[in-house]
This record gives C-alpha cells, sequence and structure tokens, in this order.
C-alpha cells in the first residue's frame, strides 16, 4: 500500500501532498474544522490531520477512536508544536471501529490493559515502551558487535540442569497417563530418551563457545518454573548473557557497567519522545536518573560489608540478616536506594548461597560471584568468574551431590587448556523496567507468561 510513514510525515521539510494511514487517537471538531491525531506506530509522536469542513466532509466511521483510515492531503508547517500537520483532501476508511473498543480514554489502567495484551500496544505507554525495548535489543548487538564478541545461540532445549533444580520446566511428548515401572524407564520412552527440560540459562554452552572463541554473548530466552509470583519474574524472559575467556570477577565487573552504560546513552538518546513521557508519567525525574547513572561510577561492595550494613538496619526487615543469608529483594532495595544511592556490585557471597560453578576465593568461605542492584528493582545482573580448577570444581559438584556424569563435558573444558572465565546474566525486561520507569515486568512484555497466566 503505497503511503508515506507518519515519522517522515511529520519531519518532512518538503511541504508536499502525500498519503498517510494510521489509526485514529482522538477526534475532536468545531463549527468550521475537525481535528483527527493519527498514529501508525513509527513515531510516538501523532500527526494532527486538519480537514476544512467546508470544503470536505468526512465519513462519521472515520472519526472512531481506533479506526484505521488512510488520508490524502498536503503537509503544513504544524500550527502548534514541531513538524507538520497534515490538511486533508480526502478519507478512506480501511477498518471500522465499533464503540465495544476497549482502549477508551477512560478505564486505561495498566492492571485494566493486562487484560487485553493483544490491543493494549495500540496505548502510548505501550507503544513507548516497546519502542525502547527494540531500541535497547539492537543496541545490545552493536555493543558486542563493537567490542569484538560473538553473538552465539545455545540451545533453548537441554538435559543438563543448570542451578536450576525445582526451576526447569519438562519438555515431553508423553501422554500425561504414560505408565512405566520407574522414573527411568518413563524417561527412556519420552523423546529424548533421557529427561529433558527447557534452559534456564545459556551460561553452560556459552562457556563452551568463550573457551574457544575467546568472547561472547548470547541474547535469547531463559524459561524458569518460578513459582513466585513478583513483580520481577517471569516464567519466560529474554537473557543476555556474555561469557569471556581470560578474564577474572574485576573484567566482569567493568564488562557489565561498560554495557549498562552503553544501553542507557543509546536509549536516551533514541527514544528521547519516550523518555520524556515516562518522566511525565511513570517515573518523575527518569531522565535526570538515566543521565546520572550513564556518566557516574557504580558502586562495589562485599557481600560481608553489605552484611555488616544491613544487619544494623534488621529491625525494619521481614527477613533479618545474617552472614550467610541469600539478601532478599527488601535487602538489595535498602542497599542500592537508602544506602548507595545508586547502582551497586555486590561481590563474593558466601559458596553456600550460589552454585557450584563459581570460582572459589582463597578465603575458603566465599565466591567470586556478583550481582548488580539497582534502585527500583533490585538484581539486574547475576555473574561470576567461573571455577577453572578440575579439582575445586569436582569437589564443589560432589558436596552438592551432583550427577557427575551428567556434566563431563563441562569438566573437560577444565581438563583441556583451562583458563580464567567469566560472565554475567542480564535481564532484558528488568533492564527494560530500569529504563522506562515500569514497574511491573508483566508491562514491559508483550505476552507475559507466569504462574497460573498464559493469555
Ligand atoms: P532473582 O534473585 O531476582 O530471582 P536470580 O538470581 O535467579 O534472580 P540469575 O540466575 O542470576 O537470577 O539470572 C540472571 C539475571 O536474569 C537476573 O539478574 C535477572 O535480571 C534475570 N532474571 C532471572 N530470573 C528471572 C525471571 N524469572 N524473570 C525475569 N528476569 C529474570
Ligand atoms: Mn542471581
Amino acid at each position: 500500500m503505497k503511503h508515506l510513514d507518519i515519522e517522515k510525515a511529520l519531519q518532512s521539510k518538503e511541504k508536499k501532498s502525500v498519503v498517510v494511514c494510521g489509526w485514529v487517537r482522538s477526534f475532536r471538531e468545531s463549527a468550521n474544522v475537525a481535528f483527527f491525531d493519527l498514529s501508525d506506530g513509527t513515531s510516538f509522536q501523532k500527526l494532527q490531520v486538519v480537514v476544512d469542513r467546508s470544503a470536505l466532509s468526512v465519513d462519521a466511521a472515520c472519526t472512531k477512536l481506533g479506526a484505521a483510515v488512510r488520508v490524502t492531503g498536503k503537509l503544513v508547517p504544524a500550527y502548534k508544536g514541531e513538524g507538520n500537520d497534515l490538511n486533508a483532501e480526502s478519507f478512506e476508511l480501511l477498518g471500522e471501529c465499533p464503540p465495544d473498543y476497549p482502549i477508551q480514554k477512560k478505564r486505561t489502567t495498566l492492571e485494566f490493559l493486562r487484560g487485553i495484551p493483544h490491543l493494549r500496544l495500540r496505548t502510548n505507554t505501550f507503544q513507548a515502551v516497546f519502542r525502547v525495548r527494540s531500541v535497547a535489543a539492537q543496541a545490545i548487538h552493536r555493543y558486542f558487535h563493537a567490542h569484538g564478541f560473538y553473538y552465539i545461540n545455545t540451545p533453548l532445549i537441554t538435559a543438563s540442569d543448570c542451578e536450576g533444580a525445582g526451576e526447569m520446566f519438562r519438555v515431553t511428548t508423553q501422554p500425561w497417563n504414560a505408565a512405566a515401572k520407574s522414573e527411568e524407564e518413563y524417561f527412556r520412552n519420552d523423546f529424548f530418551g533421557t529427561k529433558a527440560g527447557l534452559s534456564v540459562s545459556g551460561q553452560l554452552e556459552g562457556e563452551v563457545a568463550a573457551t574457544a572463541l575467546g568472547k561472547i554473548y548470547t541474547f535469547g530466552p531463559s524459561f524458569r518454573a518460578e513459582n513466585s509470583n513478583t513483580t520481577r519474574h517471569l516464567a519466560e524472559f529474554w537473557h543476555i548473557e556474555p561469557e569471556v575467556a581470560f578474564a577474572e570477577l574485576p573484567d566482569v565487573i567493568e564488562l557489565a557497567e561498560s554495557l549498562l552504560k552503553y544501553l542507557i546513552k543509546a536509549v536516551l538518546k533514541e527514544c528521547k519522545d519516550e523518555l520524556k513521557f515516562f518522566d511525565s508519567f511513570v517515573e518523575k525525574g527518569l531522565i535526570d536518573k538515566l543521565t546520572h547513572v550513564a556518566t557516574s561510577k557504580f558502586a562495589v561492595c562485599t557481600y560481608t560489608e553489605a552484611v555488616d550494613i544491613l544487619e544494623k538496619q534488621n529491625a525494619r526487615f521481614q527477613f533479618p540478616v545474617h552472614w550467610g543469608s541469600d539478601l532478599q529483594s527488601e535487602h538489595e532495595k535498602y542497599l542500592t536506594e537508602e544506602v548507595f544511592k545508586r547502582p551497586v556490585f555486590v561481590t563474593d557471597y558466601p559458596k553456600e548461597i550460589k552454585s557450584f560453578y563459581m570460582k572459589q576465593n582463597a578465603d575458603g568461605k566465599t565466591v567470586a560471584a556478583t550481582d548488580l542492584l539497582v534502585p527500583g528493582i533490585g538484581e539486574i545482573i547475576g555473574g561470576s568468574e567461573r571455577e577453572a580448577d578440575y579439582k575445586k570444581l569436582v569437589s564443589a559438584m560432589e558436596e552438592r551431590g551432583m550427577d557427575m556424569a551428567a556434566y563431563k563435558q563441562y569438566l573437560d573444558l577444565r581438563k583441556f587448556g583451562s583458563v580464567p572465565h567469566g560472565g554475567f546474566g542480564l535481564g532484558f525486561e528488568r533492564f527494560v523496567m530500569y529504563c522506562t520507569g515500569i514497574e511491573n515486568i508483566r508491562d514491559v512484555t508483550l505476552f507475559p507468561r507466569s504462574v497460573k497466566n498464559i493469555m
């Protein structure tokens, strides 16, 4: 269909005759003129279409909120604001929109919109969210490409169960009532002849690639059967996982900080209208926050230091903290929002609360892990230097009663030319939340999947 994108129509220097298509976002009229706001998704700003009612009568169906129309007209400098208006010469209805269209001016709370995921993208909020999301995704590939990382794709169906014992979705083709005398027989009869599931992380395979290609990253979905119904967890989320050879924990931290700053700068630069919108309607001060974060140093503190700080505040927490306890969201938020007031890397966690593959520190108690905590969200990145010593890795796995045979390939990486290496996982949706101020992860995802919800 020959037409001009509204983004181009708004910016065109040449005041020419054009055809545009879009959905009616608002309509108002007076005795002599009528005004339409038209959106085709190509820009956050809408195109104002002006109708001289003495010269042109418009079919009532074209004036309905949500109706799809094609308009021919002449571009003129905008009466108000920047860009152009369109003086309409003719209208054509592409698709009518009856009055039960659920996106009316009132009623549009985020909760209400969650019930109509197929239509909520027609609102300003979701248009802005998904533009930011797209810009950030492109920037991720640009960053890694510019820094010499290879983009690799790790399998989504896996037989190894990286850390997520209870958190893995099973993949099966067995009928619900498949008869089997034992668990072993049940899985032997299944599609892969063994128990399989959806991957919770591409890290283990990422390490395979990094210990040959040097610097790699993955950017794809991870699946977690998280039974926690929080505003930060989905059953299916997008995961950015760089993995780097010849890297120690400080290198991992440096990479994480540099990537985040690059992404934030890209969003600040390429999503100005969207950020202005979020700053006005979602999180006051958002642009200042992001500008500041993009240019100032992130804080770093050890888990032990963090626990010293938190223990003094135990009275305020639902779960009091002591050395050895996992940090809960309330603790993470307190650290980043009240103590450091900026993103903070917490490092060197007790080995008991972290995964088997993390590098064991010389103190015998902690591992070279780091979580990046940010205000408003808590953990946005989890990473570590990986254990590169064969014997230490085996002993950590034995302590956890793991099945060594299932990890033969992973252990081989420590046997044949082992090198210090590390990486991290960044939750893409959590990053988009941070950049937009949107507080519920369900509102930065097209069709969010979570416990008891798969609309
Ligand atoms: P949390 O403690 O918040 O549950 P985690 O420690 O389980 O996260 P990691 O295994 O370290 O998370 O995963 C790396 C990153 O992936 C996290 O920092 C987070 O940004 C993101 N992430 C993890 N689980 C989810 C989820 N269920 N939904 C959305 N993002 C997630
Ligand atoms: Mn983590």
